[in-house]
């Protein structure tokens, strides 16, 4: 459809609703109507909206400095980079302002420190299929769902794609001008799938042995969402490389990708930039973000709720078996797997006030507020509890 406010849009996007306003995890549109957000503006809102002591820090920082370039320091992306440090266990971190532009950067930082041991090395990259890693040009390169990249290519080249929680298929493609192998600690667009155990371990054990970059992609599964500040956390390794972005800023834009000292030393000056990342707001932003979720206590918040949300799922799936086919995830990013139409189930919320997004072809994806609440929750199911029962007649 093509409405009037899409006149002046390139129409790179499917939309019909105007927010204007959000409170907590609730936000309304330009009629009023309110919503229960489970999408957190995709994974990014984690502290929900309209949080005191984030928007003050916010409002001191445009007081005092929003913009001076990279060519100087400044104290919040100072702190930022420490914050960062300390959370993912790496020693260097460079600021971005997206997720995509994190991969760029990424990717770049695997061909450097290849390129430093061998010019002549053809920087081949491992990714996964059904993956997601954003729109840019070297982040498309790398998305393992061919209909994204085809229209644009040709793109970076020497990107294979295995198959994701198949670490043979990783190994088959490994080759001596390998430098990275690049996969989401737990794919989100892709239909929510959390790593293997395995998997994770043998790719660490695997690009250890052939000194290969392992690079997370914690963009959207990182910053608390799975009940540890990055998932990789939950299996006891750490990658040379992980990206970080959507809640990282919780509304602000900023990303950011660190390296453990190793790789971070490949690059030097005059081998990377941005005009805007990391600046004195953005940054001011990650350091907020990093205060109140140590304050509140974010993470022990993820860890008592998210089992009461998917108790309620399985409870959900038990009442529809015929529709729903599986739940999984982990912390506060869910997905229930359906045997109809996602977005059938996604307009429908809408309709009756509940934000989800789609994932795959088949998934609806919850990654609400890490602020939520089991009243919430219950609103949550209550509504979800009504769409399954609309569509149960309709689907057979
Ligand atoms: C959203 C996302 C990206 C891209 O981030 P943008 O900020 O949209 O560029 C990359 N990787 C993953 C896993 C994501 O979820």
């Amino acid at each position: 459809m093509n409405t009037d406010k899409d006149l002046h849009f390139i129409h790179a996007y499917n939309r019909n609703i105007t927010f204007v306003k959000g409170e907590e995890v609730y936000l309304w549109d330009d009629t009023g109507k309110k919503y229960l957000d489970m999408g957190a503006g995709i994974a990014v809102s984690a502290l929900g909206y309209s949080n005191e002591t984030y928007k003050q820090g916010l409002k001191d920082q445009i007081d005092q400095l929003i913009h001076v370039s990279n060519l100087y320091y400044t104290e919040p992306s100072i702190r930022a980079s420490e914050y960062l440090s300390a959370a993912t266990g790496l020693d260097r971190v460079f600021f971005t302002n997206s997720g995509a532009e994190a991969i760029e950067g990424a990717l770049k930082l695997a061909r450097k420190y290849a390129y430093n041991k061998r010019k002549d090395s053809k920087g081949e990259i491992i990714a996964m299929n059904h993956s997601f890693h954003g729109r840019t040009m070297g982040a498309l390169s790398v998305t393992g769902t061919a209909h994204y990249r085809e229209p644009f290519e040709p793109l970076i080249g020497g990107v294979s794609f295995a198959e994701y929680n198949d670490l043979e298929s990783v190994k088959a493609l490994v080759t001596d001008d390998t430098c990275a192998v690049l996969l989401e600690t737990l794919q989100g667009e892709g239909g929510i799938y959390p790593a293997a155990e395995e998997f994770i371990r043998g790719l660490r054990t695997l690009c250890d042995e052939k000194d290969i970059a392992l690079i997370f992609d914690e963009i959207q599964c990182g910053m608390g969402r799975t009940g540890k500040m990055f998932a990789y956390q939950h299996y006891g390794i750490k990658p040379d490389i992980v990206t970080s972005a959507k809640a990282l800023g919780c509304g602000v834009p900023v990303g950011a990708f660190a390296a453990s000292e190793r790789f971070a030393d490949a690059m030097v000056p005059g081998d990377h930039g941005t005009t805007y990342g990391g600046n004195p707001l953005a940054t001011a932003a990650v350091c907020k973000v990093f205060e109140i979720y140590e304050q509140d206590k974010i993470l022990e918040h993820v860890n008592q709720i998210a089992p009461y949300l998917f108790e309620k799922l399985l409870a959900l799936q038990k009442k529809y078996p015929a529709m729903i086919s599986d739940v999984r995830g982990k912390g506060l990013i869910l997905g229930i797997e359906v045997t109809g139409s996602n977005a059938q189930i996604v307009a429908k919320g809408l309709e009756k006030g509940l934000i989800l997004i789609a994932a795959g072809s088949n998934v609806v994806r919850i990654v609400p507020p890490l602020v939520i609440e089991k009243t919430h929750v219950d609103e949550c199911m209550k509504i979800l509890d009504e769409i399954f029962a609309y569509f149960c007649s309709k689907w057979k």
